[in-house]
């Protein structure tokens, strides 16, 4: 069974090497979706929600009211939404639980428009 949680975090980035809109330094509301599989245990829960908010919070902490190009891993990489997943895809398999499997983390910087990194 799968199960998802979202938050949401604000950042300022800019885009290097762009020609476009977002080469100047500006701001999203990033929205961000973790989606985790597991076994449905005795108490009816792959895993509580509020233990992966909790998970998720901290690591979005990380990036919160930053400005992303200035923390790595995008002082090289660019702070775009496929980068942004695959940081916290990463970060996010760091402190899952053991029989929890990330399969899903999606990036949202608008309505409409991100990116989703699925492990297959
Ligand atoms: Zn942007």
């Amino acid at each position: 069974m799968r199960i998802f949680v979202e938050d949401t975090f604000s950042a300022s980035h800019y885009l290097r090497d762009y020609k476009g809109k977002c080469e100047s330094p500006h701001g999203h509301n990033f929205k961000v979706r973790v989606e985790v599989e597991g076994e449905v245990k005795e108490n009816g829960m792959v895993m509580d929600f509020e233990d992966l908010k909790k998970i998720l919070k901290e690591i979005l902490s990380l990036l919160d009211h930053k400005d992303l190009n200035s923390i790595p891993p995008f002082l090289e990489k660019n702070p775009t939404c496929e980068h942004i997943a695959e940081f916290l895809m990463q970060k996010l398999e760091e402190k899952l639980p053991s029989g929890i499997r990330l399969v899903l983390v999606m990036v949202e910087e608008k309505p409409g428009q991100g990116a989703i990194y699925e492990r297959r």
